[in-house]
């Protein structure tokens, strides 16, 4: 569903991405692990359009991401993205947020959107809370709003930059469940995530990736039972 073939992005001379390629199946859940700095949050901006590259190739559904001619609006339908801060709107209700861009962007009726934000709430567990201002909520809770809001998008695949890394530890098992059950029930994932337990867990395939490139790769259990490369024992031993 999402393939990357030897990307390259650079930020004026400093090359961040040097030749990344990876490829995650519909249904499958990828994990990002690595140091700071190594590229992980502008792969993700890349996998969605945010962020042009300079080489190499994106493809999403067979889609070529970087095309010119490529419609933002349907790549931007088809990627949902989740980030470390949330930013829901202040101002509007959990529900407003939700419905928002189903009606502003897919101009989908507003009764069936209302009904479809009403189920998103209630699968991020937060029914009761419809009405409730980001403001009132917890991190965890506004996080999961977030999700919700992104959902209600109907992606083919979900993209998580460090969406506990500002979460207080209770909350974060809170935020982990809902992806959990998005995961298990069948939702395309890419996360970039400090939680080993949760990689451990959760993932099909985890990445290990530093300097821009990616080190190593493989099913959690050898990726943290049996890791070859040196960079990822040692990063490892400092996550673990
Ligand atoms: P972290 O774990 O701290 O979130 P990361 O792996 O997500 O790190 P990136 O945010 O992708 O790393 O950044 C990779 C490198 O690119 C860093 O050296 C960063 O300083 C640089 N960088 C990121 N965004 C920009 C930008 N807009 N302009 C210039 N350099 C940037
Ligand atoms: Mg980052």
């Amino acid at each position: 569903l999402v393939s990357l073939r030897d990307v390259r992005k650079s930020y004026g001379a400093f090359e961040v991405l040097k030749g990344i390629s990876l490829d995650v199946g519909k249904g499958e859940v990828a994990c990002i692990i690595g140091p700071s700095g190594s590229g992980k949050s502008t792969l993700i901006r890349c996998i969605n359009g945010l962020s042009p590259i300079q080489d190499g190739s994106i493809t999403v559904d067979g889609q070529e991401v970087n095309d010119p001619k490529l419609d933002k609006l349907s790549l931007r339908r088809k990627v949902g993205i989740v980030f470390q801060q949330y930013n829901l709107f202040p101002h509007k209700t959990v529900l407003e947020n939700v419905m928002l861009a189903p009606l502003k962007v897919l101009r989908e009726p507003r009764a069936q959107v209302e009904e479809r934000a009403l189920s998103l709430i209630a699968k991020v567990r937060l029914t009761g809370k419809e009405r409730a201002y980001p403001g009132e909520l917890s991190g965890g809770q506004q996080q999961r709003v977030a999700i919700a809001r992104s959902l209600a998008m109907r992606p083919e695949v979900m993209l998580f930059d460090e969406v506990t890394a500002a979460l207080d530890p209770e909350t974060v098992k809170e935020v982990l469940a809902t992806i959990r059950e998005l995961a298990a029930e069948g939702m395309t994932c890419i996360l970039v995530t400090h939680e080993m337990g949760f990689a451990r867990e959760v993932a099909h395939h985890v990445y290990f990736t530093d300097g821009g490139v990616i080190v190593e790769d493989g099913p959690p259990d050898r990726i943290f039972r049996e890791a070859q490369d040196p960079r990822t024992r040692q990063f490892l031993s400092q996550v673990l």
